[in-house]
């Protein structure tokens, strides 16, 4: 493992991503809104996130490709270990997986931020069963791979932080309204079920 195949790793599973939400995004355009979150707040949040999982990596990695006068994060250089690259690719191929079953359990229910649908049904099988966030473990899963994969302490971490923002700053207020709207239901699944690690948190 070379850094340039580990930017090359990061880009795939970027593309991979994106092909993965195509259906998702169709399918969601035709599914009426029923109530929604969002507003400025959810805005902010989602552009800090795909700053810090998308933008900040995409330009350091353009950058390194350009070569020597454009590489402005190289201040925040560190070592790159071949081991931690593997590690990171491994990481976002479990990402991809499992974006790919959320996306697939959702079905008509997904959304790319804060809906409940007019024929809104609460899934709570697939990898639903095992975390009640499994599309934010997916997330949490592409922040840990880009930190492994990209020497750089502000392109790698820029996940982590970003990611960290939109996953505090939502997953409380999602689970406020998934309660308003299946009461009981969803309180329920609470108590059976971890936020994003089984067992853990
Ligand atoms: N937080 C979930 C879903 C993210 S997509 C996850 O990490 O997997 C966000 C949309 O999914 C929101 O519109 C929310 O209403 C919906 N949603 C979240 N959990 C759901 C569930 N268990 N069943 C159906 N819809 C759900």
């Amino acid at each position: 493992m070379t850094p340039r195949l580990a930017e090359i790793v990061f880009l795939i599973g970027a593309v991979i991503w994106f092909i993965i939400r195509i259906p998702a995004r169709r399918r969601a355009r035709k599914t009426a809104v029923k109530t929604s979150g969002r507003g400025r707040r959810e805005t902010m949040l989602m552009a800090t996130s795909l700053a810090g999982l998308g933008i900040v990596p995409f330009v350091y990695i353009a950058a390194d490709f350009a070569g020597a006068p454009f590489r402005f994060l190289s201040f925040a250089d560190r070592p790159f270990v071949p081991a931690l690259a593997w590690l990171g690719t491994l990481a976002f191929a479990a990402s991809l997986w499992l974006f790919r079953r959320t996306h697939k359990d959702l079905g008509r229910n997904w959304s790319v931020s804060l809906d409940i649908r007019e024929s809104h049904r609460l899934i709570t099988t697939g990898v639903y069963g095992l975390v009640r966030h499994p599309m934010y473990s997916a997330f949490w899963l592409w922040a840990i791979a880009q930190a492994l994969l990209l020497p750089n302490w502000v392109a790698g971490l820029a996940g982590i932080a970003g990611f960290g923002v939109l996953f505090f700053g939502r997953v409380g207020e999602e689970e406020r309204l998934m309660c308003e709207a299946f009461g009981e239901e969803y309180r329920a699944y609470m108590r059976r079920t971890s936020r994003v690690l089984p067992g853990l948190y």
